[in-house]
Formats: structure tokens, sequence, C-alpha cells
């Protein structure tokens, strides 16, 4: 019998990216791979949309880059804007990283483990998340110090980039105001960056006005919705976790979702499932076993869906992620890496 295994359709990931140029064109789609790529696991995710022609990966943290450039090739452009220690500065500029740069201290410790070899820098301004990135009142001696850095050779500011917020659409208009400002005054002390990006999955697809030059898709890229979102055209779930009936017992199932499985045991009660039958409610969520309410005929060796794109009753991540207030891509970070990801290649 097979064990719990989390089903990733590469192909699927591949026509999501396929939705988000078309809509993009002629800005550049990033698909973000942090969290072992949304829990699908960077390397395959990583070798199958650089086949597919995607030039720009965000891999947020250094160790992630370095997978993301070992599985991308030499051509990709791989954007990590965790600030990265500065024994971990080295590899990322061997590498040919692109990194983002927040903080005034971090912008130093880059342009000194460059010396002089020109790193590609994108600078962040914060734009109201106040979560990395310079402020406003800072920006223009932070720009200024870049610019001087650029001359010495040191760095190449090749972006101007902040995060959005996404709490309402007005808060989103203002911090673009301020990130256009932002723009304006790094090319006032002569700095030219050719790649601006602003929006992630939610903005960048509902508002063609925040693409810029490129957009950083993580959820839509991997079809997971926005938790209060509706399902969108040409967006399609990618991963299903799937996982086998161990024993039947009166009126319920006990289905082996393997050690340490990750799923929130408040999704008891909560929510159903997808089985042979439809869907049939979550009783319990243990650390190892679910308890499934049973069907007529249910067996061992039956096969549950937790979640996925399928056509058992099973719910979405997303649905899964509303009942108990989260967001898809928590559940799906949170599937542990010991249920084995097997790959569906198209
Ligand atoms: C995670 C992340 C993204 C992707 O966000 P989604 O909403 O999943 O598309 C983009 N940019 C930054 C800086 C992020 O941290």
């Amino acid at each position: 019998m097979t064990g719990a295994r989390l089903i990733v359709d590469l192909g699927r990931i591949l026509a999501n990216i396929d939705t988000l140029r078309e809509r993009l064109t002629p800005a550049e789609v990033m698909l973000v791979v942090k969290n072992d790529a949304y829990g699908h696991g960077v390397d395959a995710v990583v070798t199958a949309a650089a086949r597919h022609g995607v030039r720009w990966f965000g891999a947020f943290d250094v160790p992630t880059g370095l997978r993301t450039r070992a599985a991308a090739g030499p051509e990709a452009r791989v954007f990590s804007w965790a600030t990265a220690a500065p024994t971990e500065l080295e590899s990322a500029i061997h590498a040919r990283l692109d990194l983002g740069v927040g903080d005034p201290r971090y912008l130093e410790d880059v342009a000194d483990a460059s010396a002089g070899r020109g790193v590609r820098v994108h600078l962040k301004i914060d734009t109201g998340l106040h979560r990395n990135g310079v402020r406003p009142e800072d920006w223009r001696e932070f720009t200024a110090r870049a610019a001087e850095l650029e001359r010495a050779g040191h760095i190449r500011v090749v972006g101007v980039w902040s995060h959005l917020a996404e709490t309402s659409e007005a808060t989103d208009d203002d911090a673009r105001d301020e990130y256009l400002r932002a723009v304006e005054d790094a090319e006032a002390v002569g700095l030219t960056p050719e790649v601006r990006h602003l929006a992630a999955s939610a903005a960048a697809y509902a508002r063609s006005s925040y693409h810029f030059d490129l957009a950083r898709f993580g959820a839509f890229g991997y079809g997971i919705r926005s938790a209060g979102g509706e399902d969108l055209p040409g967006i399609v779930a990618a991963a299903a976790l799937v996982a086998p009936v161990t024993a039947v017992r009166q009126g319920a199932v006990e289905v082996g979702i393997g050690a340490l499985d990750g799923l929130p045991s408040t999704l008891a009660g909560r929510v159903e499932v997808g089985t042979p039958a439809g869907a049939r409610l979550l009783r319990a969520v243990d650390d190892t076993t679910l308890t499934v309410d049973a069907w007529s005929g249910a067996a061992i060796g039956d096969e549950v869906v937790v979640f996925g794109p399928g056509s058992h009753g099973e719910p979405s991540a997303t649905t899964l992620a509303e009942a108990i207030d989260t967001v898809g891509e928590e559940i799906l970070v949170r599937v542990s890496p010991l249920i084995p990801r097997t790959y569906l290649t198209p």
C-alpha cells in the first residue's frame, strides 16, 4: 500500500504560469519559490519552470537562492531578498543572485562583500508594510549612498521594489504613489533601475497598473486562490494531499497521514475531505492519523484526498484555510517534508 503523499502536477503550475504571463505581458512573471516552492518542492518546480522559459525566480533566502540557481541554470535571474549574514554573501555573489536590499547597514555589507564585482541589487522602499524596507524619510540618503557604491563598481542598482499590504485598494494605491516617488528619487540621484516591481499575486492579477516591469507570483503560480477570493479562470491547484485508509471502524475510517504531517488539528469537525464516495466530514486530526466519517464499502487501502484539485469532493487548500482563518499557502507549507512529493510531468 502506498503511504501519504503530496502529488504535484507540474503541468498545472506551467499552465498557471502561461495564464499569468498572458495577463502580464509585456511585464514579466517572477515565480516565487520560497518555503520550498510553497511546499511543492523547489528543485522540481524550478527545473520545470525554467525549461518552460521562466526567467525570474523569487527565492527569499540565500540557501533557496543557491538551490534555485542550480536548478534553473546560469541564465535565470534569481532574486533573494532576505537579509543575508556576511558569511552567506560570498556564496550569494558567487551564484550571481540578485539581492534585495532594504536596509542601509545591509547595503554596506553587500558592497563590502562585493569588492568591485558589481553585484546586482534591488533597493526596497517601505511603502507601509513596515517589514523591511527603507522608510521614505531615509530614502534620499540611502539612494545617494547606493549611487556612490555603484559608481565605485561595487553594486549595480538594477531594481527598485516594494511589497504591498493588500489590506485595501486605497492603502495599496497610497503605497503605489509612494513607490513611484521612490523610483523618481532614485533616478534623480543617477540610478537607472530597469526592473520596477511592486505587486504579488492578488494585486498583479487584478490590476494592470500594478504590473510595472515584473510581478512576483507565489500563490497563483501554484493555483492557491486568495482567502475570501474566488477561483480564477486559468488558475488551477497543482497539489493534492492523498493518504490511504488504514483502519475501518464503526462509522469512521482512520487515514494514515504519516509522521508529523503538519495539518492543523483545528480543522477537525470543520471541513470535509474527498473520499471515493464523495465529501465526508474530517472528525479528528492527530499526529499520524486522520479520522473521517465512513462511507459504505470503505476498505483499507482506499484513498482519501485531504485537499487538491480533483473530483472526489475534496476541498482546496484555501477552503481548508478559510475554516481556520488562515491562507491556503499556510496549509501547503505545513505539509511535512517527510511526506514524499510525487510529480506528474507534462
Ligand atoms: C511571498 C512573497 C510574494 C508572493 O506572494 P503571493 O501572494 O504568494 O503571490 C511576493 N513578494 C514577496 C516579497 C513575498 O514575500
